[in-house]
């Protein structure tokens, strides 16, 4: 109880620091008002097959297009939804649109394409509802797809408690089909005291271990033993923020599953997704 306690105030602490810094462009009514009239949008990114360049999956990147302000990158505003209460209205928009474009794929996609699943992103914050697996469950019926189209990516920091509801909540999702994938691997505390309880199918290597891949060979074993260990509990791997050809030739040779990265794709709006996905021929950046 006191460690909830600790958390949620460390979380505040940092959003009110955001909320300060953001006081005088107003952005507190502007956010419920976007939600509202639908000035938030997804963007997706592929994460790609490192042995064959093929498209694995999107992951779901919410963006604010701001009427004054232009397009605002979510670190400004996802912790504003949290101390606002919004967040779950916003998670839950995101899930609605991911639910739409799959829907929108499904319908353009040849006989034998295959399209790709979606990740969304779940807030910490939202693991206090009780009924949040419910929920998600309800939404993707509705849009009468099936679950295994859906991932969520969740932090560390969710798990820190392995009994706790989030575990609860990860498994249920689990056992209806939908996989769960542990987002920025690496940054949390002591994972390996927890790696073998926690309920999980994928591991995201964090962007701040790639970055550093190619100068730092400790980090390569480091990086290069994870991955092992991830596969020997049966999971796999998604690296991201891969900017250079280096860097995924490394994962590659490591063993890396996925990666995902500039050297890819960047966060694409619905015309650049149907252009990857329908258009001419996507390069395959990462064998060619
Ligand atoms: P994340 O989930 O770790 O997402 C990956 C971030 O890395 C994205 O930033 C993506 O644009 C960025 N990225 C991808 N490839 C590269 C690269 O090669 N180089 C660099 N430097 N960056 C790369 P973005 O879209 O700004 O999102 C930031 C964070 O905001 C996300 O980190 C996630 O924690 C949060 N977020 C984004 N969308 C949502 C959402 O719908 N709901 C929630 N709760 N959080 C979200
Ligand atoms: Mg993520
Ligand atoms: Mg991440
Ligand atoms: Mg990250």
């Amino acid at each position: 109880r006191t460690r909830e306690r600790g958390e949620d105030s460390v979380a505040i602490f940092h959003a009110s620091m955001h909320a300060q810094a953001l006081q005088s462009l107003r952005l507190e009514g502007d956010l419920r008002t976007a939600l509202r009239d639908g000035d938030l949008t997804v963007h997706f990114q592929p994460i790609v097959a490192l042995n064959d360049g093929s498209i694995g999956s999107f992951e779901a990147l919410v963006r604010w297009r701001h009427p004054t302000q232009g397009m605002l990158p979510p670190n400004l505003f996802i912790p504003l939804a949290e101390t606002l209460g919004l967040i779950h209205e916003l998670d839950m928009f995101v899930l609605t649109r991911a639910c739409e474009r799959i829907l929108d794929w499904q319908g353009r996609a040849d006989a034998g394409t295959t399209v790709p699943k979606v990740s969304v992103n779940l807030s910490a914050t939202q693991f206090s509802r009780p009924d949040l697996a419910g929920e998600i469950i309800a939404e993707i019926a509705r849009h009468g797809l099936p679950n295994d189209m859906l991932r969520f990516e969740v932090t560390e920091s969710v798990l820190a408690q392995p009994d706790g509801p989030a575990a609860d909540i990860l498994q249920r999702l689990r056992g209806a089909g939908m996989s769960v994938l542990i987002d920025d691997f690496g940054t949390g505390y002591s994972a390996l005291s927890y790696l073998h309880t926690i309920p999980c199918d994928l591991v995201k290597l964090d962007g701040s271990f790639v970055r550093s891949l190619e100068h730092d060979e400790r980090l390569r074993t480091i990086v290069a033993r994870s991955i092992e260990l991830a596969h020997d509990l049966g999971m796999c791997v998604v690296a991201e923020c891969i900017e250079t050809r280096q860097q995924a030739d490394l994962l590659r040779a490591m063993g890396c599953d996925y990666g995902q990265g500039y050297l890819f794709a960047r966060p694409l709006d619905d015309a650049g997704v149907e252009h990857l996905l329908f258009g001419p021929r996507f390069t395959q950046e990462v064998t060619a």
